[in-house]
């Protein structure tokens, strides 16, 4: 049996496969792979592990239908077309509950830092700027007993609100399409809709799953209903904000400040406006990236792999559906 992985895996997830006879062709180059390529050595195996490759669409699945698992080296799906997975029956896994207090703590590191414009404070005394401290100039805000409005109160929206809450006594609401009672019992959370979260919210941060509905759900419309004091973080995926009316945004004053984990495209071109900006502060996609994190996702999709190429249900599917009889 052999699987494909398209970049380097820590080596915790390799010896977990080869331990299970299992042959393991790596991508190691550091330029990643296109489309074709990956669908030639798709169709020269027996199962891919997905670093975080984009357009595993229905094309790309039909021609690669032999696949016996295609398990994913993250928790967010949207790179791939699990309906047309599901059709053609492909177990698709993930690696759910390991990053959460990773992911959650970069929500947690953006939201201090853009709160106390950290980083423009940093980036000014390294060009010489430090001056006179002045009481009044580049004051940040405080977040203690402030308002946090999670969108997409999950696993992850949920490991944050425990952090703001407990760290920094911060009230929790949200907005799901369906309640949590468990969090909003644990975190005293209080479920809203969506332009309430925006009008109560002093930081909105958002950890849904990129899908039609939420893609371009943070634009100049939402952006308005919000408190001209507060700051957006989103560290889920760049396409559920957009990034142009975000700027402006931040140009115009509509909203205090933002931190972004994730931009849409990726990587952020180096001149982009956000980079420049006293009010924004961007990470290069660093969620889940700690050592012990990335060691567990290995472990995870490695596991998916094993369980997907010996015929039996993977441990942390994406679609279970297909197990369903009929
Ligand atoms: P999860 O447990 O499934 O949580 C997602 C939450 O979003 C659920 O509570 C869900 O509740 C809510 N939701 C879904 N669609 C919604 C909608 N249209 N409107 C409002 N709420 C909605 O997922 P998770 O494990 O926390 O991960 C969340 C996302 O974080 C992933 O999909 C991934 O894209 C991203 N992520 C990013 C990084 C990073 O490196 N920056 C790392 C890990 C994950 P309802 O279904 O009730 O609405």
């Amino acid at each position: 049996m052999r699987v494909f992985v398209n970049k380097v895996i820590p080596d915790l997830g390799m010896k977990l496969m080869q331990d299970a006879g299992i042959e393991v062709t790596v991508w190691k180059q550091e330029r990643p792979l296109d489309r074709e390529e990956a669908i030639a050595y798709c169709k020269g195996h027996d199962a891919f592990l997905n670093v975080g490759q984009k357009g595993v669409d229905a094309d790309f699945l039909r021609q690669c239908r032999h696949l016996k698992v295609i398990a994913l080296h993250s928790v967010g799906f949207d790179n791939v077309d699990v309906e047309e997975a599901t059709r053609l029956k492909i177990p698709i896994g993930n690696t759910p509950f390991v990053l959460n207090r990773a992911t959650a703590e970069t929500a947690l590191l953006l939201m201090l830092t853009v709160s106390r414009k950290a980083l423009y404070m940093h980036k000014k005394i390294a060009f010489g700027g430090w001056g006179i401290s002045q009481p009044t100039k580049d004051l940040g805000m405080d977040l203690y007993g402030k308002t946090l409005g999670i969108v997409g109160l999950g696993r992850i929206g949920a490991e944050f609100g425990r952090m703001a809450g407990r760290a920094l006594g911060m009230k929790i609401i949200y907005y799901n399409r369906n309640p949590n009672p468990a969090a909003e019992k644990e975190l005293d959370a209080r479920l809203v809709t969506f332009d309430e979260l925006l009008a109560e919210s002093d930081v909105v941060s958002v950890h849904t799953a990129l899908t039609e509905e939420t893609k371009g759900k943070f634009g100049r419309e939402a952006f308005e209903k919000m408190k001209r004091s507060a700051i957006f973080i989103n560290t889920a995926r760049g396409g559920i904000h957009h990034e142009k009316e975000l700027t402006e945004a931040l140009q115009k004053n509509v909203i205090w400040g933002a931190g972004l984990d994730v931009t849409d495209p990726e990587p952020m071109h180096p001149d982009n406006p956000l980079l420049e900006m006293e009010n924004a502060v961007v990470f290069p996609h660093i969620g889940s990236a700690t050592k012990e994190t990335r060691d567990a996702m290995s472990r995870l999709a490695a596991e998916n792999i094993i369980a997907g190429l010996k015929g039996e249900e993977l441990p942390y599917p994406v679609n279970p559906e297909i197990y369903e009889e009929g």
